[in-house]
């Protein structure tokens, strides 16, 4: 009889949520466990030290891990199932373990790698010798927690996507925003997450980075293989695994016209964002490190409006210095070469974390301390960077902007805090721009509801939809399961918006929007109608949305903001603004339309 031949995994399509444009195709990379290689390098006496540091770290992040798994099954599974991290726990703090370790890096100057995999590999074999079941199911733990101590210390997955020859997809369940923001455009062609909305910052670092994106594809990281051929279309958020020949060659020919589309797109770049009429639209971008600041201008942005610097943070494994604040914020303005640039004040928590503040879980993060809560909170930590920021206002056009506020309180303690930091400066006779505006993200109900307060006591508002939708329809903007409610087409939210674009007016303060729809051409005439004349987005979609602003006139975006203002369906909205996109521009329709 002849020999069955293992049979071919078919091909899987699966839907996910677009968020960063484009096609490709490549091989899957699946992000995974751990890595098991571990490097071996022999230490110099001085870097004795820094071994035992990351050793500490290491272990430190390891416990807290384990005391939140340890925490989270017995809450689910009850106190029985949750003891196996008790022993994790144990172990990992036990010094009998730990001294070992730290003596093979003094004594034997080993890297910290090198001596955690020993002492483990000992403890295991202990508990092999025994030769019984209970211990050879311990061996496996202590083996389960090797890997995680390894993955703390090597950045889980860092050797093996260091190692790659050709470039690959990231297939994960889900990535962290400095993960994302990490990686090296040349390596990963695209990415496919099970989790994830179009405005989790996650989406947000892919449409920066141009990596095209598609997330919240559920159970993507299931289906796909290491090695696997994969389609990403960050247009229209379909994943292929393993696709069969036809679908290859369609999505191939699909890439060609995409390339053709972007190559029109750049012609525009050089040109004006003007109304047929003649009204100037201001597009500035968000960017979130710096070299960033490059990529504005190759699109033919004004300036930067959006500097989301906890970045920095978020990035860096230290709390970055006043100095090395400084030293990126200057670079930012030398690179603008006297364009404008608003830098916001840290915006962390949420789904931004240092590595400090993983460590202290919130029930409900997005509620909880964040943003200029927390910066109100750190002092310290708050007036540092807002001396770097005064300190580098001295070298170009900066406005300071604060997220997340919520209470006049809040702006008025902000700002004091600030006069505190510029009359230090002031003492120390250091340079800085003394008439530095100061405004708000307008991103939480509570600001755009009281808009005309706040605008009495700030200089402009950036208006945060990204926050502003999630706050309002109470739906997390990170989540791929309640992703069908979020939108920025809901009438709520462009009543909210009205508002404050009419509170500035009224005030007269400068408003400008800086949510991701800034950069979605279905919302361009909708925001123009609104009264907006200034608009923040990611820098690759500025030429798309130039090309929108070049094609209408302002009585067309008016007349078209009284008919949608008039809509209690978000259905309602976003087919009238497709309707109008077709008409006035029927090729960008044909580009990146993200609802
Ligand atoms: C927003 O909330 O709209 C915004 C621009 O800020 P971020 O996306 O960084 O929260
Ligand atoms: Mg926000």
């Amino acid at each position: 009889m002849p020999q069955s031949q293992p049979q071919p995994k078919p091909m899987q399509t699966v839907k996910g949520i677009p968020v960063s444009p484009g096609i490709v195709i490549a091989r899957a990379f699946v992000l995974g466990e751990a890595e098991t290689h571990v490097p071996h390098r022999e230490i110099e006496e001085r870097e004795i030290e820094t071994e035992l540091v990351r050793l500490a770290g290491a272990l430190r992040d390891a416990s807290a891990d384990l005391v939140l798994l340890r925490d989270r099954t017995e809450q689910q599974l009850g106190r029985e199932a949750a003891k196996i991290f008790g022993f994790h726990l144990g172990l990992v703090q036990d010094p009998s373990l730990l001294g070992p370790m730290r003596e093979r890096i003094r004594r034997d100057r080993v890297n910290a790698e090198v001596a955690v995999a020993d002492c483990f590999k000992k403890v295991t074999d202990q508990f092999k010798a025994i030769g019984n079941e209970v211990f050879r199911q311990k061996a496996n733990d202590v083996l389960d927690l090797e890997r995680r101590v390894l993955g703390k210390l090597m950045g889980e997955n860092e050797s093996r996507l260091s190692a790659l020859s050709e470039p690959v997809i990231i297939i994960a369940h889900e990535l962290t925003p400095s993960q994302t923001a990490g990686m090296d455009r040349k390596k990963i062609l695209g990415i496919a997450t099970d989790l994830g909305g179009r405005t989790s910052h996650t989406s947000i670092v892919a449409r920066a980075i141009e990596i095209p994106c598609v997330v919240g594809c559920q159970r993507v990281m299931q289906r796909a293989e290491d090695g696997d051929l994969v389609i990403v279309d960050g247009d229209t958020g379909v994943v292929v695994v393993r696709p069969d020949a036809r679908t290859l060659e369609e999505y191939r020919s699909q890439q060609d016209r995409f390339s053709h589309y972007r190559a029109i797109l750049r012609e525009t770049a050089r040109l004006e964002a003007v109304t047929k009429d003649g009204t100037r639209i201001k597009l500035l971008g968000n960017i979130e490190f710096p070299h960033e600041v490059e990529n504005v201008l190759a699109n033919g942005g004004d300036g930067v409006g959006l500097y989301r610097t906890e970045f920095l943070y978020l990035t860096n494994d230290h709390e970055p210095s006043e100095d090395e604040q400084y030293r990126a914020y200057r670079h930012t303005l030398e690179l603008l070469a006297g364009r404008p640039c608003t830098i916001r004040t840290l915006d962390l928590g949420a789904d931004k974390y240092t590595q400090q503040r993983a460590h202290e879980p919130e029930r409900n993060p997005f509620l909880g301390l964040r943003s200029i809560r927390y910066c109100l909170a750190h002092r310290e930590m708050f007036k540092t960077q807002l001396r770097a920021i005064l300190r580098a206002s001295a070298h170009g056009p900066m406005k300071v902007m604060f997220p997340l506020v919520s209470t006049v309180m809040e702006l008025r303690q902000a700002k004091m805090i600030l006069n505190d930091v510029c009359e230090e400066l002031e003492e120390e006779g250091i340079a800085f721009d003394r008439g530095i505006q100061t405004g708000i993200m307008v991103e939480v109900p509570s600001a755009a509801l009281l808009a005309r307060a706040f605008a009495q006591e700030c200089s402009f508002f950036s208006i945060g939809t990204n926050d502003l939708i999630q706050y309002t329809l109470a739906v997390d903007r990170g989540n791929e399961r309640v992703a069908n409610l979020y939108t920025g087409a809901s009438p709520a939210v462009l009543y909210l918006v009205k508002q404050v674009v009419r509170a500035g007016r009224r005030a007269e303060i400068d408003v400008s929007l800086c949510g991701e729809i800034a950069g979605e051409a279905i919302y361009t005439m909708l925001l123009i109608g609104l009264g907006l004349r200034t608009l923040s987005l990611v820098p690759s979609q500025i030429p798309l949305i130039k090309r929108g602003i070049r094609s209408v006139d302002i009585h067309q975006c008016e007349e078209l903001a009284r008919r949608v203002g008039s809509f209690d369906s978000e259905r309602q909205v976003l087919t009238t603004l497709r309707d109008e996109l077709r008409k006035v521009d029927p090729d960008s329709f044909g580009g990146w339309i993200a609802e």
